[in-house]
């Protein structure tokens, strides 16, 4: 028995307070299921009778009733510990017999070798499971295939040796210096190893080695200072020699060498071929390799080309998974009953009169696609993607006009109070000789005045509700509520999203977002939502000059001056409120004073940061935009959504502390009409990576290809807005190359043909497919049930 299967969702449910829920179906029902294949009579008598009734105590009982169980597991686990370690590797090996991938699901100190201490190393690269270490491909690969000869080698250039060792010396001090002279017949080396002491305990003179890293030729002596190397031993393949060596991204208190040995010996344990849960068919259609050739051979190669086509095999896996799920979800969407309501195309015309501009083509084909989507049955779910100042808001307030018409009521959800308060004026400037009520919700949003609002929204009295995650609050309900609308969703987390759109039953919904992320990625990330791109932006907008600063270079405030005294206004950014004494940068309050003193001492100007109470941000940017303050030195307060025309400069400080995303949206704060505006990024302590992914913005203008060069020159690690998208599991992100879009087309279309039962896959491979996503994306799937 596998304890660890009780003890994770016993400890996880009392971290969420004991609801019964850490388990999906009830954690009472699965440990009672679990107890059943206990061997041990007497412990497995004692957890039935406390978790029988367990769905009828209150939650402090419950909380006992947990922390009794888990200390019986504990203390019943000491009496045997061997005991169990054994068994549980029995156990291990038993599953891997069977070698399907759902089944390697278990925690990764299970891992015949890896143990309970390693495995804490291992969960800092999010390796929880078994299955995630088969799937933690390497970062790159060594050409180790070659073992050079001494006589042959170049100074600086890396080489595997083949050495027996001659000599070895310790120097004992502050820096314990350990010296090894080997030879391989043609010439000598010595090779130095800092602090590392108990390599003499190991190392034996007479003794082979293979040692790898950079040689160099000093003193006419060939040196390596601290190479790696490995014993060789009679009959035994090495691992990190006479091979292509996968090279691992680690943590502290690993080494490759061990990451190495580790993912090897699990891959050799696995004793038969890895069941391939993707069709023949499938396979043989888009060129794809075995499932149990790819996952062996991404890890141990024989060649380059065996690890392309590996990788292309799993990249393929991941984005087929993922399109199953969204796809499935999708038609759930679309199968589910909604609101029809009544639509004219006549509204496109009365709705433009409103306006003071014309629409963009774009504007207006995502009007058409939202007016296709209301009229039919089920409810909308479509994403509006588009950069930052394409003009979003005003299809939002588009869609709930059309509501309106209907006699529905629509709510619009803003992150931030800044932005509810604008979308709020936005909305009753344009809707201004309507006989409609419009209303704002926030969490400074007066009591008395809440009530009032609660109350009306109840009684159908308010049309349309703007605010901020206030909207979402428990005693907020509506009378009819036909249209929920998110703008910049990824602001929002998962649970929040979902929460607006519980307040009715199959409203239509809306999503907004300017995050520019990779068309693949879009593609992955909303594969179940309907997606209106706007592109085009507004007529006579003037792409803004973007330029770098660089400590040594001019000042750019006085480009900041000339603009002002053009009668422009400005914001100037920077990451932090006060001084702080780890990070050197500049924060709101110290250069608000010193601008003041210096470059901005003839002008109007104010300080904004989250951490003033929100009646006075909104003064201040009421102030700004009716002229009484010319600029602004913010935090990143000012990063979403604010709408200020003649706002035609921001200078950001230390540029170099913000992602691109956040950046590439403080440069959308201005060239917001057909001024000509600049975006000015300073550098303080400049280094080469962070200057080349500045001058990225330099160059473009466009958020997709921001997104797309940033995927580019980071390769790996955080993508572009995804952070809170609840899809952090992606293993292959690292991997996508440029042609993944073309794999991503083959997967979706795949998928879709699956779905759509064109092919018949057998019933043991869907069965093994389901079972792998379901283990996989739990976050996933949450996102896509409420989201
Ligand atoms: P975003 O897509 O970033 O949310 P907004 O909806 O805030 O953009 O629009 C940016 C600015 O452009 C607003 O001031 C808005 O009134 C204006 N705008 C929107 N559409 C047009 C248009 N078709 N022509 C001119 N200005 C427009
Ligand atoms: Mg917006």
């Amino acid at each position: 028995m596998n304890f660890e299967k009780l003890t994770n969702p016993l400890r996880l449910e009392l971290k969420r307070g004991c609801n019964n829920d850490a388990v999906i179906g009830g954690l009472d029902k699965f440990i009672l299921k679990s107890l059943t294949d206990l061997d041990d009579v007497n412990l497995k008598r004692k957890l039935t009778k406390l978790f029988k009734d367990y769905d009828e105590r209150t939650s402090e009982e419950r909380k006992i009733i947990i922390r009794e169980c888990l200390s019986l597991i504990e203390s019943n686990l000491k009496k045997d510990s061997h005991v169990r370690q054994s068994k549980i590797s029995n156990e291990v090996e038993n599953s891997l017999k069977k070698t399907k991938l759902s089944e390697l699901f278990i925690p990764v100190q299970y891992v015949k070798g890896i143990g309970p201490e390693l495995a804490k190393k291992l969960y800092k690269l999010r390796i929880e499971t078994a299955y995630d270490l088969l799937m933690y491909f390497p970062r790159e690969y060594l050409d180790l295939r070659d073992v050079k000869k001494i006589v042959n080698l170049t100074t600086g250039e890396n080489a595997l040796l083949k050495v027996r060792i001659r000599n070895i010396e310790e120097k004992k001090g502050k820096l314990n210096i350990l010296t090894v002279l080997a030879t391989d017949g043609t010439g000598f080396i010595i090779a130095v190893w800092f602090n590392q002491g108990y390599l003499k305990k190991i190392f034996k003179v007479g003794m082979e080695l293979y040692l790898y890293g950079k040689v160099q030729f000093s003193y006419g002596k060939w040196e390596m200072p601290s190479p790696a190397y490995e014993i060789v031993e009679e009959g035994k393949e090495p691992l990190n020699a006479l091979r292509i060596t996968p090279i691992y991204s680690l943590t502290e208190g690993l080494n490759e060498k061990v990451m190495r040995s580790k993912i090897k010996n699990f891959i050799d344990s696995i004793p038969y071929k890895i069941f391939d849960y993707i069709d023949k068919q499938v396979l043989e259609r888009n060129n794809l390799v075995d499932l149990d050739f790819a996952i062996r051979n991404i890890h141990f190669p024989q060649s380059f080309q065996d690890i392309s086509k590996s990788k292309k095999r799993l990249i393929f896996n991941e984005l087929f998974e993922l399109q199953y799920l969204l796809l499935n979800r999708k038609r759930t969407f679309k199968k589910l009953e909604g609101y029809a309501f009544t639509t004219k195309n006549s509204f496109i015309d009365e709705f433009s009169s409103l306006l003071p501009f014309e629409l963009t083509s774009d504007q207006l084909k995502t009007m058409s696609h939202i007016l296709k989507d209301f009229s039919s049955h089920h409810p909308m779910n479509r994403l509006i993607h588009g950069d930052v100042g394409s003009g979003k808001t005003v299809v939002a307030l588009f869609a709930s006009y059309v509501a309106y018409k209907n006699g529905f009521q629509s709510a619009i959800m803003s992150p931030t109070e800044i932005l509810a308060e604008q979308t709020f004026k936005n909305a009753l400037n344009i809707f201004k000789n309507l006989n409609m009520n419009i209303a704002l919700l926030t969490s400074s949003t007066k009591r008395k005045e809440r009530l009032k609002i609660l109350d009306d929204l109840q009684n159908g009295n308010i049309d349309i509700i703007i605010g901020t995650h206030a909207l979402i609050e428990e005693d907020v309900s509506f009378k009819k509520l036909g249209l929920v609308v998110v703008d910049e969703q990824h602001r929002f987390g998962v649970m929040q999203r979902g929460a607006l759109k519980n307040k009715a039953i199959q409203p239509h919904t809306l999503v907004m977002s300017a995050t520019p992320i990779p068309r693949t990625l879009a593609l992955t990330l909303y594969g179940d939502l309907d997606i209106s791109e706007i592109r085009v932006l507004p007529k006579g907008r003037k792409p803004v000059i973007t330029k770098v600063f660089l400590n040594d270079e001019e000042s750019p405030y006085s480009l900041v001056q000339e603009e002002l005294n053009k009668g422009h206004k400005a914001y100037i950014v920077c990451p932090l409120i006060e001084d702080s004494d780890s990070l050197e940068v500049k924060s709101v309050e110290t250069l608000f004073n010193k601008l003041k003193n210096t470059h901005l001492k003839n002008y109007k100007i104010a300080k904004l940061h989250g951490a003033m109470p929100s009646v006075d941000k909104q003064k201040v940017i009421d102030d700004f935009k009716n002229g009484d303050i010319q600029a602004i030195v913010s935090t990143t307060v000012v990063e979403v959504g604010v709408d200020v025309k003649d706002a035609t400069v921001i200078v950001v400080e230390d540029a170099d502390r913000f992602g691109l995303a956040t950046l590439h949206q403080l440069r959308g704060r201005v060239g917001r009409s057909d001024l000509q505006s600049y975006c000015l990024l300073i550098v303080r302590t400049p280094s080469k990576e962070s200057v080349e992914r500045l001058r990225i913005l330099e160059k473009t203008n466009n958020g997709f290809e921001v997104a797309e060069e940033d995927l580019r020159l980071r390769g790996e690690g955080e993508i572009f807005g995804t952070k809170q998208s609840g899809l952090s599991n992606l293993h292959l992100y690292s991997l996508m190359q440029e042609d993944s879009i073309t794999l991503l087309e083959q997967a979706r279309s795949e998928a879709l043909s699956m779905i759509n039962k064109e092919i018949t896959w057998e019933e043991e491979r869907v069965e093994e497919l389901k079972r792998i996503i379901s283990k996989k994306y739990e976050d996933a799937i949450l996102l896509i049930e409420v989201g």
